[in-house]
């Protein structure tokens, strides 16, 4: 049935793994909740976990003017440091 090569499988596992690493730390860099899930959630699929990732997480976030954490774009003041936003993008 399938025609892949053992190597491609290992490649494919290497791929997997390295895409869910990168989500886990950007996630946990970024301040998100779930960080590990959004970890395991790399682990699934790939590209497209990756690409799903990609759009959640920058979808109406902006990153505080300390640029530590994102939080959500409506929000005046950072919730995290307190400090009022300055810039807008
Ligand atoms: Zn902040």
């Amino acid at each position: 049935m399938s025609t892949f090569h053992p190597i491609l499988w290992v490649l494919l596992g290497a791929l997997l793994v390295a895409q869910a690493t990168w989500i886990f730390r950007d996630a946990r860099r970024r301040g998100e909740g779930y960080a590990w899930l959004w970890g395991l959630f790399g682990l699934v699929n790939v590209p497209s976990s990756l690409i799903v990732y990609i759009l959640v997480t920058r979808r109406g976030n902006v990153r505080c003017t300390q640029r530590l954490k994102s939080i959500p774009r409506e929000a005046r003041i950072c919730p995290y440091c307190g400090s009022t936003r300055k810039e807008e993008n």
